[in-house]
């Protein structure tokens, strides 16, 4: 319990992770490369320095026990590194180098027969149009850069021929345009010593004008033969990959009942928020009792969630201003978050709300009563 724990990347993640470290008196790093980060903030062990750049993350970790990311944009050579030189590192450099190229998780998701939709490789926009010229990529697909895409920047659904002009000209991949009836997602904790522990499947609301995440509910309402069907492929995803950390699994249930793999997070993930409120142990506890392979308790959700990210109202960018914190703090079920962030921008996250209820219907008319109250703007 008292390795001492280096983190890479200092977002709102990091600091919730800092947060669970308290209660076991854990020894967590940061490194980030500002001081003004929501992670810096919350604890003076923090390092400045890339996270990207190969000679600071092996300064880093050199003086860690254990290294761990909360932002898969890390400097993956470097972890290698540090693995050889004995570090343990969560996930294994491997697993987060294919993870982050969204082409090569397809590929793995196919060679280990997990369910996902079928997809082509493309070097560049040149090679996608000649295949739809000559007939062997038709409309519609989806069009998403292997790369370095987050929050839906990143991907492009193609419906008619006049789109093709704006198809992305990097590496990237197509797949078909899925018929999706939801969206979900499931978290997986696995230690050293191949304990799991998976919590409960959560849906994710799409909001019907925009391609916005409106609400995460958890548990979701779906019918339990499909909940544990997509519990247990996040299971076999962990087991495949010998995985030890959280992984988040972003699922796809197509209108004919369909479960496709969207993609993975391997580490804490939006969709586990809630879990600080309403579960017995957080995604955030999870992860790092999992890197210390402690033991990973049976996740208990004892409320309904909701969980609404709070982010940077439109029309407004400068030095952060809150408004209707009263009533939401007169709430009895209603905990808000605040990442600590300074300026706020447009869509930008600077926090979020998690509802809770007895009940699915209590969660929803929380939700309804509060869900506008919050608003981002600036000074
Ligand atoms: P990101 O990593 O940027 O979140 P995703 O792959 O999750 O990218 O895609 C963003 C959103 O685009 C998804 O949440 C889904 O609503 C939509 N989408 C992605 N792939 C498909 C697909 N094959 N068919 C239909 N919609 C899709």
């Amino acid at each position: 319990m008292f390795k001492r724990i280096g983190i890479l990347g200092g977002g709102q993640l990091g600091r919730m992770l800092v947060s669970s470290s308290i209660p076991l008196d854990m020894d967590v790093w940061i490194m980030e490369n500002t001081h003004d980060c929501p992670s810096a903030q919350v604890t003076p062990n923090f390092i400045l320095g890339d996270i990207t750049n190969y000679e600071d993350v092996i300064r880093f970790g050199e003086n860690m026990d254990i290294i761990t990311i909360e932002i898969e944009n890390v400097n993956v050579e470097a972890l290698r590194q540090l693995k050889e030189k004995g570090k343990l590192v969560y996930p294994d450099p491997e697993i987060i180098e294919m993870i982050k190229d969204k082409g090569l998780q397809k590929q793995y998701y196919h060679k280990n027969n997990l369910p996902t939709s079928a997809f082509t490789l493309w070097n560049n926009k040149a090679d996608l149009l000649t295949s739809v010229e000559n007939g062997t990529l038709k409309l519609p697909f989806v069009q998403k850069l292997r790369k370095e895409g987050y929050d839906g920047r990143g991907v492009l659904v193609v419906t008619n021929r006049e789109q093709l002009k704006d198809v992305f000209d990097a590496p990237s991949f197509t797949e078909p345009l899925v018929n999706i009836a939801g969206e979900y997602a499931v978290i997986v904790a696995r230690n050293a010593s191949k304990d799991i522990s998976v919590f409960p499947v959560v849906e994710q609301v799409f909001h019907p004008d925009a391609n916005l995440l409106d609400y995460l509910i958890s548990p979701s309402a779906l019918a339990q033969h499909s909940q544990e069907a997509m519990q247990n492929i996040a299971i076999d995803i962990v087991e495949k990959m010998d995985f030890v950390g959280i992984i988040a699994i972003e699922f796809f249930i197509c209108k004919n009942g369909e479960i496709l793999i969207n993609e993975a997070a391997p580490r804490p993930h939006n969709s586990g928020h809630h879990s600080i409120e309403s579960c017995n142990y957080s995604q955030y506890d999870m992860h790092l009792r999992a890197i210390l392979d402690l033991p990973l308790p049976k996740i208990v959700q004892h409320h309904h969630a909701i969980m609404k990210n709070l982010v940077g109202s439109q029309g407004y960018t400068g030095d952060v201003k809150v408004e209707g914190l009263t009533e939401v703090l007169n709430s009895e079920s209603t905990y808000l978050h605040l990442y600590g962030k300074k300026k706020t921008k447009p869509m930008r996250k600077m926090g979020h709300i998690t509802f809770t209820g007895k009940t699915y219907e209590d969660v929803l008319s929380n939700y309804n009563t509060f869900k506008d109250t919050i608003k981002i703007i600036s000074q």
